[in-house]
């Protein structure tokens, strides 16, 4: 039996008549620019994810860096995020010419700690005047960027409250998290200044290549994104600011219109085999073998990956690889150590949480199309392996 990390293939055999359909409306419109199908899609995301504005740009890396950029970071300053993630989320704020501010993870969620922010700006920053600054640096700490990782929704209450407290902006990387809630039902992106989305094909929604939107209930920062992801220029051709070429394409758009209504089937399906795993490894009974990923009572996890933590990660993953088993590692090496970021003279050691992480994480198979018969070959592979 095989059972890939992941199979589109089924998705699409399902939506395939409605999929050719919008991809044919708009090439005999020949409109590809900001047409009718990203305006639509703006409106159907941002109410989704409870949030007024939408604005579609080109891919979920795209949409961390305009919103960093309409929040006028750049040179001098600094960004608390956490060093557990994709590479974009540290990536979009060194481009700005600003710098990441790395700050562990919890062990459990895998998210941001609030405890590490907290003692990070307790023991390392000061406030003068307006400012927060990093004394070691510097320079202004100006926002803060948590990531929901794996599609749960990171400790928001009190980082929104230490954002308010020191003046800081919050930008939400939800590119994994579109639909997931916290306990109270408040959707991911609808904490922040600006929640940021990716609809790369892997994700919970995903487009026929790059795609990713920008979500605020600030009209103003609504107005600046339109603006900058068409270079900065309104009117056309007279610049104001320097944005770029971040556009939603119309064809990804007529896709993603096709696929949102089916988002909600597609996450209860994730959610299905998530409990299926659940339950059968803890009939297991592994020990300490293999931890699930631990779901916030009452939230809303949507699953972009089952992620478990295990013991000999890579000899498991060898095993696997033998029995047709698809995984992945998401992240082998947290952002602290990347060689692209050595400047900010990071060792192995100053977070360790995201390097236990790193060191111990494996993805299964969750895509809602599987098969009991393939979430069984996973568990039963697992389980040979430590028997
Ligand atoms: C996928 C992802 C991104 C980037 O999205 P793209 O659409 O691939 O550019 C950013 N952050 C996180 C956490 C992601 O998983």
């Amino acid at each position: 039996m095989k059972v890939p990390l992941l199979d589109l293939k089924p998705q699409y055999r399902a939506l395939k008549r409605d999929i050719d359909a919008a991809i044919e409306a708009v090439s005999e419109s020949q409109h590809f620019i900001l047409g009718p199908a990203v305006r639509r899609l703006e409106a159907d995301v941002a109410a989704y994810c409870g949030v007024k504005h939408g604005i579609g740009v080109s891919s979920g890396t795209d949409a961390l860096l305009v919103a960093l950029m309409v929040l006028d970071i750049g040179a001098g300053d600094e960004v608390i995020t956490t060093p557990y993630t994709f590479f974009a989320t540290g990536g979009t704020i060194a481009r700005t010419g600003a710098q990441p501010l790395f700050c562990d993870i919890d062990a459990a969620s895998f998210n941001l700690s609030v405890a590490a922010v907290e003692r990070l700006i307790d023991e390392r920053c000061e406030q003068r005047g307006e400012r927060l600054v990093n004394r070691a640096t510097g320079r202004t700490v100006k926002a803060l960027m948590p990531v929901h990782l794996y599609g749960q929704v990171a400790d928001m209450d009190p980082l929104i409250a230490i954002a308010r407290k020191h003046g800081l902006r919050v930008i939400e990387d939800a590119a994994q998290a579109i639909g997931a809630a916290d306990a109270q039902g408040r959707r991911a992106c609808s904490f922040g200044d600006i929640g940021c989305l990716s609809f790369f094909p892997t994700k919970n929604l995903g487009a026929f290549g790059d795609a990713g939107m920008c979500v605020t209930n600030d009209a103003a920062l609504a107005e600046r994104l339109d603006i900058f992801r068409v270079h900065g220029g309104k009117p056309k051709y007279y610049h104001a600011f320097i944005g770029g070429n971040f556009r939603l394409d119309e064809l990804q758009a007529a896709v993603l219109n096709v696929k949102l209504p089916h988002l909600d089937d597609w996450t209860a399906g994730r959610q299905k085999n998530a409990a299926y795993y659940d339950a059968a490894f803890a009939k297991l009974a592994l020990g300490d073998a293999v931890v699930m990923p631990p779901a916030i009572p009452g939230a809303r996890h949507i699953y972009n990956q089952y992620v478990i933590r295990v013991r000999d990660r890579d000899a498991l993953r060898a095993h696997l690889v033998a029995r047709d088993v698809g995984t992945e590692i998401y992240y082998p090496v947290p952002l602290h150590l990347q060689q692209c970021f050595a400047y900010l003279r990071h060792t192995a050691g100053d977070f360790p949480q995201s390097e236990r992480a790193a060191a111990e994480t494996l993805a299964l198979p969750i895509f809602p199309e599987l098969e009991t018969a393939q979430l069984q070959h996973v568990v039963d592979s697992i389980a040979a392996f430590y028997r």
